[in-house]
């Protein structure tokens, strides 16, 4: 069968990329790996979990293991609605949609405003993930200056000259995927302007936002929106959130939460799509949020940060010289840029092979692929004696090219 022959137009854009094939090497227990950008599982609440769990099919079974409602767990969703409020939007649970991870979150984003040939704003560099969800919606991408000063005359031309219209802007403004950057408040409210003038939609992923380390927080894109608009139903921006980074990324328990209008829209699409995100595991996300969430996330926040300090601190000792990085606030990235004429897929390939010491080239965040002399190190889930292996075997990789 030439399956080719029947696939639609959208899987020329759904590739397996080559990294994740080099990827696959990291099984070798000699290797240090820098890739991932997961949580350290031994920083998850099994415990709490294992109890929550016990408590929902021994109290309620019934509706445990049924089928339930698209919108998602209505205690869950009043929860997510309190917590959305503490973070400066106050909203309601019917502002809140539950999904199964962020990924269908963007998935869904994507789906809903994207016609072939629209065009996304999307940073450069940007989530891999994003660009892969949206893919599949055959858009066009444009850079979105992270610090809003692009002009929006400027981005209407391309896409006018792409023949589709502008859609979105896509960011994370806390700790981005992959650069670690945090976007200060002047430029989020830039951004809103940018939109507006646009007329489009702003989609804030917001997946590493509880994973602060110092630094002042700045309020969400869509609480500074509410704070002019007065009302979240006015607002263009749809938040995605995640229990992936705080809890647990297995159980698939993540949020929108944007203007009924929108939500109203979304919930349709998850009928069509999945009927509802998995009940048990929304119902023990309850119960283990109302419990352990506040302390565990403060776990969380003490143990990265002193793996971040001292990932920065080995950077600064094991860099050759023309080499420069990121230094987050938050989350599980540093960018770090190499020497000019150096390529991170090839450096990659090199380290493997010599150093046994692994990361993400930065071109897989390029939706042009370009910019290869960049790399994406995660800390989140490598104890500090292998941080500190780990850097030196870059560093001597890098030096010797
Ligand atoms: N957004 C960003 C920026 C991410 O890094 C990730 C996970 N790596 C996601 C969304 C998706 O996470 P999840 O589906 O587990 O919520």
């Amino acid at each position: 069968m030439d399956w080719n022959g029947v696939f639609a137009t959208r899987m020329s854009r759904m590739k397996a990329s080559e990294i994740r094939e080099l990827l696959k090497l990291l099984d070798q227990p000699e290797i240090i790996s820098f890739a991932g950008g997961i949580p350290d599982p031994a920083l998850f609440p099994a415990e709490a979990f294992r109890a929550a769990y016990d408590e929902a099919l021994t109290a309620d079974p019934g509706t445990a293991l049924q089928y339930s409602v698209s919108e998602g767990y209505r205690p869950l969703r009043e929860w997510i609605a309190g917590e959305m409020a503490r973070i400066g939007v106050p909203c309601a649970a019917e502002n809140i949609l539950i999904t199964s991870g962020s990924q269908q979150a963007l998935d869904y984003l994507g789906k809903l405003m994207l016609s072939p040939g629209d065009t996304a704003l999307v940073g450069w560099p940007t989530y891999l993930g994003a660009l892969g969800a949206f893919n599949a919606y055959e858009p066009v991408y444009a850079r979105l200056d992270p610090a809003g000063n692009r002009p929006a005359e400027d981005i209407r031309a391309e896409a006018e000259a792409h023949g589709g219209a502008v859609k979105f802007a896509y960011l994370s403004v806390d700790f981005a995927n992959p650069t670690g950057q945090t976007t200060d408040r002047a430029a989020r409210e830039r951004l809103i302007d940018l939109a507006e003038t646009l007329d489009i939609a702003i989609i804030e992923d917001a997946a590493y936002q509880s994973l602060r380390y110092d630094g002042e927080a700045i309020p969400p894109i869509l609480a500074l929106e509410i704070a002019r608009r007065g009302d979240i139903e006015a607002c263009r921006t749809l938040y995605c959130g995640s229990f992936s980074k705080t809890l647990a990324p297995g159980l698939r328990v993540g949020w929108i939460c944007g203007a009924r209008d929108v939500i109203g829209r979304l919930v349709l699409m998850k009928q069509a799509a999945d009927l509802h995100s998995s009940t048990i595991n929304q119902m023990v996300v309850d119960r283990v949020a109302r419990t352990v969430f506040a302390p565990h996330v403060e776990r969380l926040r003490a143990t990265y940060k002193a793996r971040r300090d001292h990932m920065l601190a080995a950077l600064a000792r094991e860099m050759p010289e023309g080499v420069s990085w990121t230094r987050p606030e938050g989350g599980m990235f540093v960018w770090v840029t190499l020497p000019a004429q150096m390529d991170g897929a090839d450096l990659l390939a090199a380290s493997l092979k010599t150093e046994k010491v692994a990361f993400v080239p930065g071109r897989a965040f390029y939706a042009d692929g370009s910019n290869g002399n960049a790399i994406r190190l995660s800390f989140s889930s490598t104890d500090e004696a292998k941080i500190d292996e780990g850097i030196a075997r870059l560093g001597r990789a890098i030096a010797r090219g």
